[in-house]
């Protein structure tokens, strides 16, 4: 009696170029956030992992970085565009996954520099500190590096970022707000 399961996976997904983990990842550094169009959704941390199996189907887990953030649904949707364009791949599925929770920790440092660079000041690094330690921190300003900085409206332009005025050089900045 052989085990007869022979013809199951036979002429699926046998596109030339496998995709692998590898691939993908380096596909993922093409997806931006919209809003903040030089820094990728691999240097924001928000890719918490990438699988694929032998048929070529994708499944990627993001972490949101702010749960309210409009910005998700356009991400959601390039980085299942960006993957299906992948030699290999047959159907991608994103999931916003919560655990890990995302946290500024995550941003790596080529990540900040590029924020910085669009004049927004990376969150504290919050390391399990309480919240409101970090709130009180000084926000240094991106282009001069003052700390005597206002915060000018709490809410921002997204849910996920905060004005801030520079008293010193006078430009106004954006920020992560600290989760
Ligand atoms: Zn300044």
């Amino acid at each position: 009696m052989g085990n007869r399961t022979s013809d199951t996976a036979a002429g699926k997904g046998a596109t030339a170029g496998a995709a692998t983990p590898e691939t993908l990842w380096a596909a993922l550094r093409d997806v931006v956030d919209p809003e903040i169009p030089t820094v990728s959704v691999v240097e924001m941390g928000m890719v918490n992992r990438v699988d694929v199996d032998a048929d070529g189907q994708v499944a990627v887990e993001i972490l949101p970085t702010f749960s309210g953030c409009p910005a998700l649904d356009v991400i959601k949707g390039n980085v299942r565009d960006r993957l299906m364009r992948e030699p290999g791949v047959d159907a991608v599925t994103v999931n916003f996954v919560f655990d890990p929770i995302w946290s500024s920790d995550r941003i790596t440092p080529e990540g900040q520099d590029k924020l910085r660079g669009f004049g927004i000041a990376p969150a504290p690094i919050s390391r399990g500190r309480p919240l409101k330690v970090l709130q009180g921190q000084p926000v240094a300003c991106p282009f001069c590096g003052s700390g005597r900085t206002v915060m000018d409206n709490l809410f921002g332009p997204t849910p996920c970022r905060s004005i801030y005025r520079c008293l010193d050089c006078r430009n106004p900045f954006e920020r992560f707000k600290a989760l």
